[in-house]
């Protein structure tokens, strides 16, 4: 990620006050986004990210790509720092394949919508938010946390902050890793997005190969959660038998596949902060909450939680200080029931491709087929989840 340069803080010429009104600790994707929405606000923001300490080893190759859906795009493409369609392919239809023949469609055109969501580059997408912040006369990079009015906890999962601010995190692990990697493919990806739930007989693996460099790419992403053991095979493998392993898992769906990437990997949960917010404190993005990979929602929920604690922010009365607990509490409000929403859904379907006995897999793949039929039930469930 290119990083404008850390400037001193605080501001010289004002001694007596804070020279910010908000901290954001933590320059993710959901940190610089807030930054640059409350910007426009004219507030005081300081953005801090901690460096890499002289001598560490250098970043590994950053292979993330991420399914963003509308609202994602919207927000982003509104602050100008939406990738070029290279860098955010277009999903048009989005093939769910069950172990045993269940299969969902979905399809935009269907729905009359553009896409379905799209496929970020997702160093792509951290340049064009730097580049945003480097002529963002309003955001300052520090190069330690500042006393603020409000602080906003925008860490990711591991965050320190959020331990000092009383916060508790519980999380379950799924006793799986998330695989990334990238891949050519000898036949065209189509805009279309392919996932298989529970491939080869490995139950509650999720296996996804998402289109990537524009509508004409070869080119696609890969997410496997795979059970922790299967996953240290994978990354043990060398690179032509891991391409033969997907292949053979995805059954050929794009022909030969050429790892163009090397490989990274994470371990996966679910987990909740107990609380959101506390005075002159809000946590957002994956300090707050971190949901199951499958369904591609992560980010959306932190993108979500920064448009609306910027609109909270913008439309507070001018008697009420940034860091006022009611005016917080609102935006906790807000956001809690579409995470808890998301929660629910995503791991009620990892929940149900991680049983093993026959009549459930039969029902499993019966109910996918029901689905994929069901007319008004299926435009509500995609709707939510393109982010309408
Ligand atoms: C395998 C996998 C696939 C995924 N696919 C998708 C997808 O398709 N679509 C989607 O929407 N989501 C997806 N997600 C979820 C997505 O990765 C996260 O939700 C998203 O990255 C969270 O962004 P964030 O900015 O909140 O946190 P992070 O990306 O974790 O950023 C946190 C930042 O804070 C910094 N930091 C850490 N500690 C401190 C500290 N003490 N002080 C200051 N700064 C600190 C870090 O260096 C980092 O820069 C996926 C996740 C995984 C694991």
């Amino acid at each position: 990620m290119v990083h404008s340069p850390v400037r001193p803080s605080p501001r010289s010429g004002a001694p007596s006050s804070p020279a910010f009104d908000i901290c954001i600790r933590g320059g993710g994707i959901v940190g610089h986004t807030l930054a640059l929405l409350l910007a426009r606000d004219r507030l005081r923001i300081a953005l801090y990210t901690p460096k890499a300490p002289p001598g560490a080893a250098p970043r590994p190759e950053d292979v993330r790509a991420y399914a963003l859906n509308g609202a994602s795009r919207e927000l982003l493409q509104s602050l100008r720092v939406w990738p070029d369609e290279a860098q955010a392919t277009p999903v048009r239809r989005m093939e769910v394949f069950g172990d045993e023949g269940g299969l969902v469609q979905f399809d935009a055109e269907a729905q009359n919508l553009d896409a379905l969501n799209w496929i970020v580059d997702v160093p792509a997408l951290e340049q064009r938010l730097a580049q945003a912040v480097q002529y963002q006369a309003h955001v300052e990079l520090v190069d330690e946390p500042v006393p603020a009015a409000l602080t906003l906890v925008c860490e990711g999962r591991e965050s320190a902050t959020r331990a000092e601010f009383g916060v508790r995190y519980s999380a379950a692990a799924y006793g799986q890793r998330g695989i990334a990697a990238r891949f050519k493919t000898e036949l065209p990806h189509r805009m279309v997005a392919r996932q298989w739930l529970s491939p080869q007989d490995r139950q509650g693996e999720v296996l996804a190969l998402l289109p990537l460099g524009g509508p004409a790419g070869q080119e696609v992403a890969l997410v496997w959660s795979a059970a922790d053991a299967h996953a240290q095979e994978l990354q043990a493998l060398p690179d032509d038998e891991f391409a033969a392993r997907v292949m053979q898992a995805c059954g050929h769906a794009l022909g030969t596949l050429t790892l163009s990437s090397a490989r990274a990997q994470w371990p996966l949960q679910m987990a909740l902060a107990d609380r959101w917010v506390g005075p002159g404190f809000a946590l957002a993005g994956d300090a707050a909450h971190t949901v199951h990979p499958l369904a591609g929602q992560g980010l959306n929920l932190g993108l979500g939680d920064a448009a609306t604690l910027a609109a909270i922010i913008h439309a507070r009365a001018p008697h009420r200080a940034l860091g006022d607990l009611q005016l917080l509490r609102r935006y906790e409000r807000a956001r809690k029931l579409d995470t808890h929403a998301m929660r629910a859904a995503t791991d009620g379907l990892f929940q149900l491709f991680a049983q093993t006995p026959a009549p459930v897999r039969s029902l499993r793949n019966w109910g996918m087929q029901l689905f994929n039929h069901s007319g008004p039930l299926k435009q509500w469930v995609t709707r939510r989840a393109v982010g309408l």
